[in-house]
Parts: C-alpha cells; structure tokens; sequence
C-alpha cells in the first residue's frame, strides 16, 4: 500500500432507493478506511438532475446510519473537501474540460441529434459498432475537423456543443485493480465519451475524476459496473497531468440473483419476498418497497451478511461485529466472481444476532406489538418470554404471535395433537401428574422434571408418553420452547387453570 492517507468515498447518486449491492459498496469502503485508520466520505453525485429522486438523499443518510457506519466528511458532516455533492460544485468542472481541450485531448462537438443518428445508422449498416471515436469523429462536426476559426465563429455565436475526450485508436490502457489484478484495455474498445454537456454541466465521467482527484481520494472502491469506466478514467487521470496521485481501484463482485444469472433486482427481491433494500422506501408516486429495518432485521445481522457477500476470510468464520470485520476485512480476499444472494443465510445471522440481543434490546423490538396482556403480569414476565422464545424465531416480531399462550390460555388447540396423543390412559396420567406439581408445590423447571420422571417409574410408563400432551395442554401446540422451563415460567396456579379447560373441553 501506498503511504497517502487513505481516503475512500462512497458515491452514490441519488435516483432512488439504495440497493443492497450499493449499501455493500458504502460498508467494505468503510471498514476499508476504519482498518488503515482512514476517512470515510459521502459523495452526493447528482449531475444527473434528470434522474435526480427526492428523498433519496436522506435515504442514502439515514441508512448508513442505521447500520453503524459513521460518515467523516459529507454534505451534513462537512470536511476541509468540500462541498460534497456535486450540484454545488458545477462551477469547479468547466476549467478541467478547458485544460483537456488546450493540451489537445478533448474537443468540442457540434453535432446535431440528426446527424449523430445519421452517422450510428451509416456504421450499422456497415456492421460498423457505432462508437463516435478515433475512427468516425473525423467525419463528424467537431473543432478537429472543421476550421479553427468556424470553431471560434461557432463558439462566439453561442452555437450548442458539447466536449468529449480525443481517445488514442489501438492504444493499450493497462491498470492495476486490488482484486482484479493486472487489466488491460485497447483505447479502441471505448469511445470519445462525452465530458461536459450541451448545458455546460459535466458528465459524471468528469465529474467522478475531479471530485477524487480534489479530495484526495486513495482508493476507489465501488461495483464492477463501473470496470468498463475504468480505462476513460484512467486516461483522465493521465490527461489532466494526475496520473502520480491516481487512486488504486478496486471492482467488487455484483450481488447475483438467488436463483439462476444476473445481479440481483428489486424484482427477484418481489418474486422471492425479501427486501432487496436497507430501509423501506416509498418513491415519490407512493409505492413502496420493502426494507430489512422493517422486515424485522437488526442492523448488526445485515453488516453481517452483507460482509459476507463477496469477501472470504481465511477461515470458515461466518460471524463477525463490526469490529472484527475492521480488524479481519482485506481487499485481497474480495472474490472477482459474483456472489449469490441467500435468503435463509440472511435469516440465520438475523437469529444468530437475536440470540446475543440483550433483554432490553429484544423488550425495545418488540415494543411496537405490546399491549396491556403482555405488561399484566409484569416487565420481567414478558422479558422472559422473550428470553425463553427467542431460539425459535428468525425475527423479534414473531415472538409475541408465537407466544400467546404465556399471556393467556390457548387460542386454539392444534387438533392433530389432541387426536393422536390425547386418548387411552393419557389423560388420566396428565391430570394425576400436574396434580402432583401443585400438592407437592413444584415450582422449578428442575423440580417439574423429576417429579415427572418419579411418576413415570411409579406407573411404569415412558416419559415420551406425557411430554407432548403436557405441552399442549398448557399451550395448545405441539413445539415449543424447552417444556419445564415453559411450564415453570407460566406458573402452577396457572397449569391447573389450563388443565381445567382441557378437561372441559375435550
Ligand atoms: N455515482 C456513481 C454511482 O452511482 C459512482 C461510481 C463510482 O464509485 O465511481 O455508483
């Protein structure tokens, strides 16, 4: 590594909802930056007042905010780097695009949509790509083929044009990418790219370039869409005399469809039912889409997972805090090839995260679905229903559903139990043995336990034979949480309760 300070961007522009793939982008820039003690920026790159979308800003924020990845310069964190959205620095491109021109390595272009149409239908019909570059340019309306002083007649009379790049034919671009290795391009695969448009405002081509070039960006890191960009980039960085202070690249693999080819969409995302977004987003014409937030995701479990597509520790470690991917994340372990998105990985390190969440973490979860039933009995007591549920659940909201019974006698009865566990003998035993806990006062899972085991000797049968019946004769279900300790935490008074109803019932 080079000994500039490292400074990353993630930079986004704002047309819309961030997608995964861009989230993944902002964190494995961060954990870059936090590892070599480096800065974090977020650039707002809205050149593109077309496909500008409001609130996407704001989205973009908030969501970087959600999942812990603190921003060190930005549009609201400020920085000596500034401004840091792109709007507010038009008046910083033009010269870049003047310097290009004076030193022979862009140049104005006066064509017309006809004639630019004309010419892509000319080398189509030749089985010609049509690319305006090295080849067709020459026969275009441009300041290098028409007279210098029709181009300043032009200029003077306040003619429309624009300004691309003067690309080499044939000529070899090669640079390094931290992941991809060595990368080599021929000048004659791009075209002259268009740098500053018909209003005077720069495309993001130029605009990307200048931006990291002034805020002293060290390294790019962002998705392999943007590797066919590379070469035009690397050849600004030359053009405009930068080429020593070049940021080092590096491409991340796309995020590829659960099933089959292709980069995973907000499609697959509807198709599959899970978000394919941070934070659920309501676009401007009122639809919305799903995010992991209110899906149920903690934000730790989506680091987590996230982290994971596309980067490879050494080891088979899957778990990692924020922390721990500062210490252990390495562009060099960023894999060149696609990674899969899993839906029921996302899951199992969302489990995995509630399983560690604190009381008051999980009791904060779920605050939204408490109601005065699940408070009547105390704090402690819905604390421990959620302690006590939350290994059998993906999601903190699914725990109250699941747990009705600790609240009240069962809503319903699961029938296939009752028909083949709840018949001959069994009955009699259930009531003998719940009799038993509340005569001999057995209030412990322990206590609940041994008693069952005494009275399973005493009258000869199995344990196996009560156990399910027991349980759903407290809860109405089949599953559930480890039995004693359920039976425990619901209490005595109340078992004999719902045996009642069971013997009225049934
Ligand atoms: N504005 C580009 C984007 O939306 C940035 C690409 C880059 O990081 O250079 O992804």
């Amino acid at each position: 590594m080079s000994d500039r300070p490292v400074r990353v961007r993630f930079a986004p522009s704002p047309t819309g909802p961030l997608h995964i793939g861009g989230v993944r982008t902002a964190l494995y820039n961060y954990l870059f930056a936090k590892q070599n003690k480096g800065k974090f920026l977020l650039r707002i790159e809205d050149t593109d007042q077309k496909r500008f979308v409001e609130g996407a800003e704001d989205y973009i924020n908030k969501s970087l905010a959600w999942l812990g990845m603190p921003i060190d310069e930005g549009v609201h964190e400020g920085g000596n780097f500034g401004p840091y959205k792109q709007s507010e620095r038009m008046g910083t491109y033009a010269a870049y695009a003047d310097q290009l021109i004076q030193a022979g390595h862009a140049y104005y272009a006066f064509d017309t949509p006809d004639e630019l149409n004309e010419m892509r239908a000319k080398l189509e019909a030749n089985k010609m790509s049509a690319k305006y570059d090295a080849t067709s340019r020459m026969s275009m309306r441009n300041s290098l083929t028409l007279s210098e002083d029709e181009v300043k007649d032009r200029l003077d009379n306040g003619d429309k044009y624009i300004v691309r790049i003067k690309l080499p034919r044939n000529e070899e671009i090669r640079f390094h990418d931290e992941i991809r290795g060595w990368i080599v391009f021929n000048s004659s695969q791009l075209d002259d790219k268009v740098l500053l448009k018909e209003d005077g405002l720069p495309t993001y081509h130029l605009a990307n370039i200048v931006d990291d070039h002034l805020m002293e960006i060290s390294h790019v890191i962002r998705g392999e869409e943007w590797l066919p960009s590379a070469p035009l980039h690397v050849m600004l960085y030359k053009y405009l005399g930068w080429k020593d202070t070049m940021p080092k690249f590096a491409h991340l693999p796309l995020i590829l469809k659960p099933d089959g080819k292709g980069k995973l969409s907000k499609r697959d995302g509807d198709r599959l039912g899970f978000p394919v977004f941070p934070l659920e987003w309501k676009s401007p014409e009122g639809e919305i889409s799903s995010g992991y937030r209110e899906s149920g995701y903690m934000p730790e479990a989506v680091v987590n997972m996230l982290a994971m597509l596309g980067w490879h520790p050494s080891d088979n470690q899957e778990l990692f805090t924020m922390e721990e991917l500062i210490k252990t994340f390495s562009l060099e372990k960023v894999s060149k090839s696609g990674a899969k998105f899993d839906m029921d990985k996302a899951k199992w390190y969302n489990h995995h995260y509630l399983m560690n969440a604190s009381g008051a973490a999980l009791r904060a979860m779920v605050d939204g679905q408490v109601t005065d039933v699940h408070t009547s009995q105390g704090e402690d007591y819905l604390l421990e229903v959620l302690e006590i549920l939350k290994e059998k659940v993906s999601f903190a909201g699914e725990i109250l559903p699941l747990g009705q019974y600790f609240f009240a006698p069962p809503a319903e009865y699961d029938e296939k139990v009752q028909r083949k566990k709840w018949k001959d003998e069994v009955p009699g035993h259930i009531n003998d043995y719940i009799n038993g806990l509340v005569e001999g006062n057995k209030t412990t899972a322990s206590d609940m336990e041994d008693h069952l085991e005494v009275y399973a000797n005493e009258k000869g049968i199995g344990k196996g034979m009560l156990m399910q019946p027991l349980r759903w004769v407290v809860s109405g279900q089949a599953g559930g949480p480890p039995i004693f300790e359920m039976l425990a935490l619901i209490g005595l008074a109340e078992i004999a309760k719902r045996l009642e109803i069971v013997n009225e019932k049934f």
